[in-house]
């Protein structure tokens, strides 16, 4: 089962959702959990969990390099390119590889076969164990824009390289859980995280931002056909707008958490709330079993 973390705006608490979640999901008999932290641009679950990592791979995706010899500078290259990664003028091609997402449609449709590809490094993916969960995590050279690659190098290597394909560890009685850490926001890197889930949970606070944000992420939600919940963090903040929208449109609250000075103090020194307070294990339990009881139903 892949239950994804997801917000659509950042510092509302998602990694502290997703790591408190995936230890008292490992402590469950019969689970393997595996966590992703796909939020490459600012990977920070590693800080809490305290993996230790095992194995290191580079990242690289292909930006075209033009053979002069070959190219009649026909234009189509830049035509095709959806990024403007390209430009063609009488007597020169340009790449600007910072904008390239190295999907390959230049080289696919070069008529001349002037284009070769080369590797471009941008970012890094880190596989490890926190105890007995498996840990992936994934990050962004400094600089580099293009998160999406390096999350689906992340996700396939959880899903293929564990021998875990999607169907596999699909359904309410999977032994295996995948949690997986998406990064803020609705855009693509967000995307390439959550689709393929069995269910995301979107976290938020009840702030006219939280509410904003989360809208977005319900709309993005429902075009992927993601059936979701609400976790409600620092529920005794600002206003009801959140709840109330949650009520009008049949959404669950699967939890709700307070601004609690213990959290805090636990955040800052690294350490997961629920290994330091059994109720908050308990209602990490609780929202565990809301989301396996709403995906029964
Ligand atoms: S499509 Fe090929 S031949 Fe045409 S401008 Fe681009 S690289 Fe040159
Ligand atoms: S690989 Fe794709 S994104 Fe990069 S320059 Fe070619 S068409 Fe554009």
């Amino acid at each position: 089962m892949i239950i994804s973390v997801a917000s659509g705006k950042g510092g509302t608490g998602k990694t502290t959702i997703a790591v408190n979640l995936a230890l008292v999901i490992a402590g469950e008999k019969d689970k393997n959990v595996h966590f992703l932290d796909c939020d490459v641009e600012e990977p920070n679950a590693h800080l809490f969990l305290k993996p230790n990592i095992t194995n290191r791979e580079l990242v690289t995706i292909p930006i075209p390099e033009i053979d002069d010899s070959k190219c009649t500078y026909c234009g189509k290259c830049a035509q095709v390119c959806a990024f403007n990664a390209l430009a063609v003028t009488k007597n020169k091609v340009l790449v600007f590889p910072e904008l390239c997402h190295g999907c390959g449609a230049c080289s696919l449709l070069c008529p001349e076969k002037a284009i070769n590809e080369v590797g471009k490094e941008i970012g890094v993916v880190e596989e490890g164990k926190a105890d007995s969960i498996k840990f992936l995590d994934g990050r962004l050279n400094i600089g580099e824009t293009i998160a999406p690659p390096i999350i689906k190098r992340i996700k396939k290597k959880a899903l293929t390289e564990y021998n875990l394909e999607v169907k596999e560890s699909s359904g309410l009685n999977s032994q295996h859980i995948v949690l997986i850490d998406a990064p803020p926001g609705t855009s693509c890197p967000v995307i390439e995280a959550v689709k393929d889930s069995d269910y995301t949970i979107l976290v938020t606070e009840p702030t006219p931002f939280g509410f904003h944000d989360l809208v977005l992420a319900v709309e993005v939600l429902e075009k992927l056909q993601i059936p979701y919940g609400v976790v409600l963090n620092k529920c005794d903040i600002g206003d009801r707008q959140v709840e109330e929208y949650c009520q009008k449109n049949s959404i669950p609250i699967l939890l709700s958490t307070p601004l609690d000075r213990e959290i805090a103090v636990a955040y800052s020194k690294g350490i997961p709330i629920v290994n330091m307070n059994q109720a908050y294990r308990e209602k990490f339990l609780k929202l565990f079993q809301n989301v396996l009881k709403i995906m029964q139903n």
